[in-house]
C-alpha cells in the first residue's frame, strides 16, 4: 500500500483526496508500464493546479492519481534502459492526464519516457525545477537556436514571479542577460531583482490590449501569460527577435496582427514540455543541472506535503504562489 493523491469523478461529483492506494490497484491502471518507480519528490505545476482543482478538463480519464512530474528511484524494471536503483526523472508525456501520476509515493511509468537523474542533482533539486523549470530552459534553449545573444538587447520574461518566469529569471542572467521581469506583483520586486532580474515592470503595462506594432524594445521574450500579454510582447520585441511561447496564465487566445512577423522578422516560436523529443528533454537537464545555481534554485522553491498540494493549487491558480513547490511525497 502506499498514499497518494485521488481525484475522482462519480456522478455525486468531483472530488480530490489522499487515499492509501494497494500495488495491485496500480498495476491494474497502469498495464503498459515497465518501469515501477519509488517517487520521492513530486511538484505542483500549473497543470497540476487545473487537475486537482478540475477546473479545465486536464484528466481525460476517471480515476486519476495527478502529478505529471516525479523524481525517485527505480523499483523493477523490464525495460532494457533502467534497473533497480536507478534514479530517474519523469516529466509530461500525459502522466497525470491520462496514466496515473506521480503524486503518489510510488508509480509505474514507461522507460522510454525517463531521464536518469544528473549526477549534480537529487529528487528535492530535480522536483524543485520540474516541468515549470524544465521549459524556462526549453525556452532558454529556443531564444539561442534563434541567434539571441546578451549583446542583442534586453530580454523580457513575463508570469515573472510564477515558476517558469522565476526559473527563467535566473537561467537568463547566469548567462549574462539584461532580464526584465513582468509582474503582477509589485511585493515580489526584490525576489525578482535576487533572481538577477534588472528591472521590473508592471504586467498591466502588457496585459491591456494595444497597437500591432510599438516601440522595438525587445531582443527576446520569454511568455508564459498569453494573450495581450504575448500580442504586446510581440508588437515591441526588435527587428529579427525571437519570443518563445509556453503559456497561457493570462488566456489561450493570442488577439494579435501579423505586422511584427511580416514587417519586423519576429520570429514567434511555440514550446511544448509534454511531448517534447528525448534529445531536447536530456539536453535541457543537462544545462539545468550546470547552469542553475543551487542557491537561486532554493530561493525560489518552497517544499510542502502531499495534503499541502490539494490546499495550495487553488492558490496557484488564483496567481498567489511564488517560484516552484516541491512535493515531498513521503509527509
Ligand atoms: P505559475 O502559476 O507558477 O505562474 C504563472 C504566473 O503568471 C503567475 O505567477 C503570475 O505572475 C502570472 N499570471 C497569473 N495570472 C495572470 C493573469 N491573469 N494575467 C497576467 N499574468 C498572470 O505557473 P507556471 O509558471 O508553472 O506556468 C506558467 C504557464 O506556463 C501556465 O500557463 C502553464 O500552463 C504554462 N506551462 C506550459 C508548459 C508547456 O509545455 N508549454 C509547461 C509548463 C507550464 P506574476 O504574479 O509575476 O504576474
Amino acid at each position: 500500500m502506499f498514499d497518494a493523491l485521488y481525484l475522482d469523478k462519480p456522478e455525486s461529483g468531483f472530488t480530490a483526496t489522499r487515499r492509501r492506494i494497494g500495488d495491485d490497484e496500480l498495476v491494474a491502471a497502469t498495464p503498459d508500464a515497465d518501469v515501477t518507480v519509488r517517487v520521492e519528490y513530486s511538484t505542483i505545476n500549473y497543470k497540476d493546479a487545473l487537475a486537482i482543482t478540475n477546473r479545465s478538463p486536464v484528466v481525460r480519464r476517471w480515476p486519476m492519481v495527478p502529478g505529471i512530474d516525479g523524481a525517485g528511484v527505480v523499483e523493477a524494471s523490464s525495460h532494457p534502459g533502467y534497473a533497480a536503483g536507478d534514479r530517474v526523472i519523469l516529466n509530461g508525456w500525459g502522466v497525470g492526464e491520462t496514466h496515473w501520476g506521480c503524486l503518489a509515493q510510488r508509480a509505474r511509468l514507461k522507460g522510454d519516457w525517463l531521464i536518469p537523474m544528473p549526477p549534480a542533482l537529487d529528487a528535492r533539486r530535480a522536483m524543485s525545477i520540474g516541468t515549470a523549470g524544465y521549459t524556462a530552459m526549453l525556452c532558454v534553449m529556443m531564444l539561442e537556436r534563434q541567434g539571441v545573444e546578451p549583446g542583442h538587447g534586453e530580454i523580457l520574461v513575463t508570469g515573472a514571479a510564477g515558476g517558469v518566469g522565476s526559473v527563467a529569471i535566473a537561467l537568463l542572467a547566469r548567462l549574462g542577460f539584461r532580464v526584465v521581469a513582468s509582474t503582477g506583483r509589485a511585493s515580489e520586486a526584490d525576489y525578482l531583482r535576487a533572481l538577477g532580474a534588472a528591472d521590473v515592470i508592471d504586467r498591466t503595462t502588457l496585459s491591456e490590449p494595444g497597437k500591432p506594432l510599438q516601440k522595438e524594445r525587445w531582443a527576446g521574450v520569454v511568455d508564459a501569460v498569453g494573450s495581450h500579454t504575448l500580442a504586446n510582447a510581440c508588437a515591441q520585441t526588435k527587428y529579427r527577435g525571437t519570443v518563445a511561447a509556453c503559456g497561457l496564465a493570462q488566456g489561450m487566445d493570442f488577439p494579435a496582427t501579423v505586422a511584427p512577423f511580416i514587417l519586423r522578422g519576429v520570429r514567434l516560436i511555440g514550446v511544448d514540455s509534454v511531448m517534447c523529443p528525448l534529445d531536447d528533454r536530456r539536453e535541457a537537464w543537462r544545462r539545468l543541472a550546470s547552469e542553475l545555481d543551487a542557491e537561486q534554485l532554493e530561493r525560489i522553491t518552497t517544499v510542502v506535503g502531499l495534503d499541502d498540494a490539494l490546499r495550495l493549487a487553488p492558490e496557484m491558480l488564483a496567481g498567489k504562489v511564488r517560484g516552484r513547490i516541491a512535493v515531498d511525497v513521503n509527509r
